[in-house]
């Protein structure tokens, strides 16, 4: 069965301090509320930026249902490749998850459907999950080419998978055009093109399949409209940015089931 999970993509932001900060408010809150209480059973994956990772891990070990994962790992295994980190690092100091394909890596890394394909390997080989990131830009759903665009994203990236391998893969929907601009897609939108994905899942891989992969909504998402956007079928929780960073707003939204 698919799971009800809120992430965290804290991006290129807090010092050590400031996050560990962060993370201990937020684990003093679900201590208050604990996780399996509340309506969803949430699970939480934080995504701090890579040198955090050790030490906010040493806070959320004790907190049951929250995990911490990357938010990029480079597609070789290991190398010359002055810079980077690889999935097995990332394993390697007890992260789980990793986030793949996230826009600001498709724009300002110049990432493509190739790359993204062998960063999905690196992760599943390395036992990571990946949280694969697709969506399109406002040109794209401006001349109504969103469904075709998000249906190449995931087909190039990820339908090369086999089904067992294809489990463990948690997809983000994540509208260009709302990360981060305070422009939300409406509870519409998401539902409609979180449906089309699980479709897309299914006509690959089979209905059992579509059904148990989790779909997260990203892009504006906030303590305000999380509610009405995690009401759809399909929409099984949310990867969040700017709101991730404020302990109370990423509290209510982890309890906006
Ligand atoms: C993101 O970076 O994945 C994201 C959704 O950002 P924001 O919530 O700030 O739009």
């Amino acid at each position: 069965m698919r799971k009800k999970i809120i992430a965290g993509n804290w991006k290129m932001n807090t010092s050590l301090q400031e996050g560990k900060e962060l993370v201990n408010s937020i684990a003093e809150m679900i201590k208050s509320k604990p996780l399996k209480t509340m309506p969803g059973n949430p699970e939480v994956i934080l995504f701090p930026p890579f040198v955090h990772i050790t030490e906010i891990l040493k806070i959320t070990k004790k907190e049951k249902g929250v995990t911490v994962g990357a938010q990029n790992c480079h597609q070789s295994d290991k190398g010359a490749y002055t810079g980077e980190v690889s999935a097995m690092m990332i394993k390697s100091v007890g992260a789980t998850h990793v986030l793949v394909g996230h826009s600001e890596r498709r724009q300002y890394f110049k990432e493509d459907d190739n790359t993204l394909a062998a960063k999905v390997s690196q992760a599943l080989d390395n036992k990571l999950t990946p949280v694969f990131c697709c969506g399109e830009s406002l040109e794209e759903r401006q001349s109504e080419k969103h469904f075709e665009v998000v249906k190449q994203q995931i087909s190039k990236s990820l339908f090369w998978l086999d089904v067992n391998d294809f489990a463990n893969i948690i997809i983000a929907y994540e509208p260009v055009w709302a990360i981060g601009t305070g422009e939300t897609a409406s509870p519409g939108q998401a539902q409609e093109m979180h449906s089309f994905i699980r479709n897309c899942i299914s006509e690959k891989y089979g209905s059992e399949a579509a059904s148990n992969t989790t779909i997260l909504y990203g892009g504006s998402c906030n303590a305000k409209n999380a509610k009405d956007l995690f009401k759809n079928e399909d929409v099984d929780g949310g990867l969040i940015g700017g709101a991730s960073l404020k302990a109370g707003d990423f509290f209510q939204i982890i309890n906006s089931y």
